[in-house]
């Protein structure tokens, strides 16, 4: 029954996956060839915010990330397919009997992007389905564009005939033949599935200043196996196919050493950057927002904390900071705690410790290297934790005490009201700063307690009045 509410399910995503494509390919046929494409340095994020879908059900969770650019047909498109995708998850869930309470289906579309230019964007999505253990289903699905005209972009665009499809197919083939790191029956499939059916056996593919990358997705031949390849192409090798208004980079590319902001590794700095002074009778309160930060949500409630010189903790997920560095440097300066959310919202409970490791370091280098502070409190996503996980995160895990399901609820008056009939001294309030609702929510209830006396405190400072700093314990509210 499980497996038949998958193989439906995944159908049904293999058919809007591939409908993204066909629509995408039709859109390039359409496209403009004549026009110059001139390969140039640029900010990766410039111009580029992400959003997020979240969900928390009983029976499955959805976390679906999306590029937001400066052209509002591409942003239509792109957020079609993946509420398209998450639509058709939910009502697949409703056939989803899980064996045990805490097996869920999960629902993660993540993505990356390249950029040649200012103008042409790449887009790969990654469509991972799990069923809590065990990895189901990884779809990918690629997409290109110019920004400036909202066209797609396809390979068509840069190649002079149709020669360069057999061009690619060869390099793909040379780098599964030459690569050792690779499972030998993933190399020998995709030797055999090039062969038989040409491009026809890419996955996706991708462009960059510097290469065109071609996916293949080895969950396709098994379960088993769940790894997306990406071939790198350099665009130099493949010069005398393109076509004469191409314009590559003139000197050849080398990688810009990574900048750092600079932080001195012996004196370890940790959140927040500053004290608040608490009388043993003062009533205190915590708000933390989970999931963000958001270029305008996150905004509007760090303006509301600033004026009125309080503090509240984030709980930040890695894969929005390369969009929100400047959210994060004012967090700091407002004496804000930022807290770790994982990089992509992943059951943690529900994956490997490599990936739990993953999921928890790459956050408290990034926000470091950000901020030069140190991150001291995790929340796992969806609160999940188990001895397992705990004792990987080694810090201490702060979860809640008050949630009016915000993200369910997206009422700022029904928030607030829940929040304000039940909170007391010493509350952890959980809200999601990726919501408009919940950013007016949380300024009604900051007025209100403010009026009401209280005085806010970061998780870590009402951690230490509580005494329970210890790593490894899960916290929900100071007694
Ligand atoms: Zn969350």
């Amino acid at each position: 029954m499980i497996n038949k509410a998958f193989n439906i399910l995944n159908q049904k995503i293999l058919i809007i996956i591939f409908s993204f494509c066909i629509f995408t390919v039709c859109f390039s046929i359409a496209a403009v060839y004549s026009n110059r494409i001139i390969f140039a340095e640029t900010d990766k994020f410039e111009d580029m915010e992400i959003e997020s879908v979240m969900r928390n059900y009983d029976n499955y969770n959805v976390a679906a990330y999306y590029p937001i650019t400066k052209n509002r047909q591409v942003n239509r498109q792109i957020k079609d397919f993946i509420m398209s995708c998450v639509s058709q998850a939910e009502n697949d869930a409703r056939y989803y009997m899980p064996k045990s309470k805490d097996e869920k289906l999960n629902l993660l579309i993540e993505y990356n992007f390249e950029r040649i230019n200012k103008d042409i964007v790449s887009f790969v999505f990654v469509v991972c389905y799990t069923d809590n253990k065990s990895i189901n289903r990884y779809d990918i699905a690629s997409a290109s564009y110019n920004l400036k005209s909202g066209k797609a972009v396809s390979m068509k665009s840069f190649f002079e005939n149709s020669d360069y499809t057999a061009a690619l197919c060869e390099k793909s083939k040379e780098y599964f033949l030459n690569n050792s790191s690779l499972d030998s029956k993933v190399s020998g499939y995709f030797i055999d599935d090039i062969s038989n059916s040409g491009a026809g056996s890419f996955d996706g593919y991708s462009f960059s200043r510097d290469y065109l990358s071609i996916y293949f997705n080895s969950n396709k031949i098994s379960s088993k196996y769940q790894q997306i390849i990406e071939v790198q192409i350099p665009w130099s090798s493949l010069k005398h196919l393109l076509k004469k208004n191409i314009y590559l980079p003139e000197s050849s590319y080398e990688a810009a050493a990574e900048v750092f902001t600079s932080y001195d590794e012996e004196s370890n700095l940790y959140f927040p950057a500053f004290n608040i002074n608490v009388e043993s009778d003062d009533k205190v309160i915590a708000l933390t927002f989970d999931d963000g930060p958001h270029s305008v949500y996150t905004d509007r409630i760090l303006k509301h904390l600033g004026k009125n010189n309080i503090v509240a903790t984030f709980f930040v997920l890695g894969n929005r900071l390369n969009y929100s560095k400047d959210l994060l440097t004012r967090m700091v300066d407002l004496g804000c705690e930022i807290g770790n959310h994982s990089l992509s919202h992943k059951q943690l409970t529900a994956v490997s410790d490599k990936e739990i490791v993953n999921q928890i370091e790459s956050v408290n280098n990034e926000v470091k290297n950000i901020t030069g502070y140190s991150i001291r409190a995790v929340r796992p996503p969806y609160g999940a934790s188990d001895k397992r996980v705990k004792k990987i995160i080694n810090k201490p895990i702060v979860l809640w005490s008050i949630d009016p399901e915000d993200w369910k609820y997206r009422d700022p008056e029904i928030i607030k009201n829940h929040v304000l009939s039940r909170v007391g001294s010493g509350d952890i309030i959980l809200l999601h700063d990726i919501y408009k609702s919940s950013a007016d929510a949380a300024i009604m209830i900051i007025d209100e307690l403010l009026s009401q006396g209280y005085k806010f405190l970061t998780v870590s400072q009402m951690l230490e009045l509580e005494d329970e700093s210890t790593n490894g314990i899960v916290f929900t509210h100071k007694k």
